[in-house]
């Protein structure tokens, strides 16, 4: 194994790479460094978060920028403002020991005054948000006469998001460019053009395979019925005393109703979606960093970036459509080393599509059954009695208080003492869980359900029968052809305005305040959309999302079949 100093990196980063207690660069960063002090024009870095990327851009970039000139010399774009944040955050340790060089972080939703000062009082590195950084370029807040190296951090996050033309604009804007480091952790298409169009000849490196997830994440899954699906949801929460997870939902709708209904009945959870001010956001986003939240359910959107350390699980209350959308979410655990957990709840006629992403994301899955009831009491029963010897009774006063304590515990035997510090805690789940039902299909159940949907089960092909089963209804209850109960709504949004499906399909849903109940199959080209929705929610629909804006332009949304 290599080391830091092995790299050709600066003593003063050696030595902060020291005092933050990294003892070998990871494979990303071990391919990046050498390749970029080399005098490495371009990078395409194929690398998914926690693999140390920062650092494989970061510290080239510090060794390379002259610190004696007070101008930005390095600019790094990044979808999000929390990853803004930990760039930035990331950028101070690692320059600790060279005092004259600044780094500022420029991001949106909050005030631009500030930001305009930071930058005005000499930076060699900006880490900035598309859209807040175009704003300062316009404002001519920020000079990039001098810009050398740009980065494009989680560069197909950016373009999901809808920061194509933006990252396009920023490219354009920065004259003097020398090098461009592109990092992603898929490469589709666009971001090969992009990297065609703005990179020269450049050196590729990847580590893992695209799209893999993490090994060291136990991707699990459940079977369970679709009214099932919160009480299954409960019960692996139950199940895993210790949890500190995310739970991904595909709607704001979803994640606000769970997570109200979880904090009625007494859990320790809180909802992170793209109706929170800032202020609510960071406060959610506080708390659950310091793990005085025990769990976090949110949208994929307003996922986007976070990077929190120990994330024991994720767990997935619907899977998404996109295989890509799942690799990110279940790349929350399982970071730095760590193991982790990525359970998903699967209704049975989404076994198709669970086995699409495992056959691409290429780790076995475990099909795993719910727990009964028994098993949660136990499970919590255990480990309430390893807290309790674990308990730290060397601080107090408790001594003083065992003479008393014998006295009124005379007469009881240890056994019993035991029960009734049990029966205290366990009230509540054994109760809840006294007459629990069993989650669980079970294969009889599922072929009988097979056959009922018309699959053809010949030679036991079970797979083949939920699979398309699935892909021919890809959003539950509907797709029907078109015909029956549904309306055709055309959109003109489309995948060049950043939409994959499944972000599209939660952008629509937010906006209109519906639920995903409601939608048949969704048609996206490059210009437009064409939705099936349940006739009764399409004016709904329509209201909410014709004539707004979506980045400067305006939606046009209307009845498909009208329009001919
Ligand atoms: P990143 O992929 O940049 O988000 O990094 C993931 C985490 O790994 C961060 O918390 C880093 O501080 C940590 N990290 C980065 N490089 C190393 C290293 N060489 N050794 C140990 N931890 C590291």
């Amino acid at each position: 194994m290599m080391t830091f100093a092995e790299l050709g990196l600066d003593a003063k980063l050696v030595q902060a790479t020291d005092a933050l207690g990294y003892k070998n660069p990871t494979p990303i960063q071990e391919k990046a460094i050498p390749v970029l002090l080399s005098g490495t024009k371009d990078l395409v870095g194929l690398a998914q978060t926690g693999t140390g990327k920062t650092a494989a851009f970061g510290l080239p970039l510090l060794h390379l920028i002259d610190e004696g000139h007070k101008y930005p010399q390095a600019l790094v774009v990044c979808p999000t403002r929390e990853l803004c944040l930990q760039i930035v955050s990331e950028l101070e340790l690692f320059k600790k020991f060279q005092t004259s060089m600044h780094v500022v972080a420029v991001y949106g939703g909050t005030s631009i005054g500030q930001q305009i000062r930071d930058l005005k009082r000499g930076v060699q590195i900006v880490v900035a948000t598309p859209g807040r950084l175009i704003d300062l370029i316009e404002r001519k807040a920020i000079n990039l006469e001098q810009i050398k190296y740009v980065v494009l951090d989680e560069a197909d996050e950016m373009l999901n998001m809808g920061f194509k033309d933006d990252i396009e604009f920023i490219l354009q804007n920065t004259p003097n460019r020398e090098s461009t480091w592109l990092f992603s952790a898929t490469m589709p298409p666009e971001i090969r053009r992009i990297s065609k169009k703005y990179l020269k000849e450049p050196v590729e490196i990847t580590v893992g395979k695209t799209n893999t997830a993490n090994k060291n994440i136990d991707h699990q899954y459940f079977v369970t019925s679709a009214q099932h699906r919160y009480q299954t949801l409960k019960r692996l929460i139950d199940f895993n005393p210790g949890i500190y997870g995310i739970i991904f939902t595909r709607t704001k709708a979803d994640a606000q109703d769970i997570a109200e209904k979880l904090t009625r009945e007494g859990y320790d959870i809180d909802a992170l979606h793209g109706d929170l001010t800032q202020q609510q956001r960071d406060k959610v986003m506080g708390e659950f960093r310091e793990k005085t939240l025990q769990l976090l359910i949110a949208t994929d959107v307003a996922a986007r970036g976070i990077d929190v350390q120990g994330i024991t699980h994720v767990i997935n209350y619907e899977l998404p459509d996109d295989v890509e959308v799942y690799t990110h979410r279940s790349g929350r655990t399982g970071r730095a080393g760590n193991t982790g957990v990525c359970m998903s709840i699967i209704h049975i006629r989404e076994m198709g599509k669970m086995r699409h992403i495992q056959s691409i994301v290429q780790v076995p899955f475990h099909k795993m059954d719910i727990p009964g009831g028994k098993d949660v009491c136990r499970k919590q029963f255990f480990h309430f009695m390893d807290k309790l010897l674990q308990t730290d009774i060397s601080h107090g006063d408790y001594e003083s208080y065992v003479p008393m304590l014998e006295e009124k515990f005379a007469d009881v035997s240890k056994e019993e003492v035991l029960k009734r510090v049990a029966a205290m805690e366990f009230d509540r789940f054994l109760k809840y869980y006294e007459n629990a039902e069993d989650l669980n299909i079970y294969e009889q159940r599922r072929e009988r359900f097979d056959r009922s949907a018309g699959g053809d089960r010949r030679g036991g092909d079970r797979e083949r029968t939920a699979g398309r089963d699935t892909r021919g209804r890809q959003y539950g209850s509907g797709g029907n052809g078109g015909g029956g109960d549904y309306a055709r709504l055309f959109v003109n949004l489309g995948t060049k305005d950043g939409f994959y499906k499944a972000s599209f399909l939660q952008f629509i849903l937010d906006m209109s305040d519906l639920r995903k109940e409601v939608l048949g199959r969704i048609d996206m080209k490059e210009m437009n959309s064409w939705i099936e929705i349940d006739k009764r929610a399409a004016k709904q629909m329509i209201a909410a999302i014709d004539g707004k804006n979506y980045k400067g332009r305006r939606i046009r949304m209307n009845d498909a079949d009208s329009r001919r």
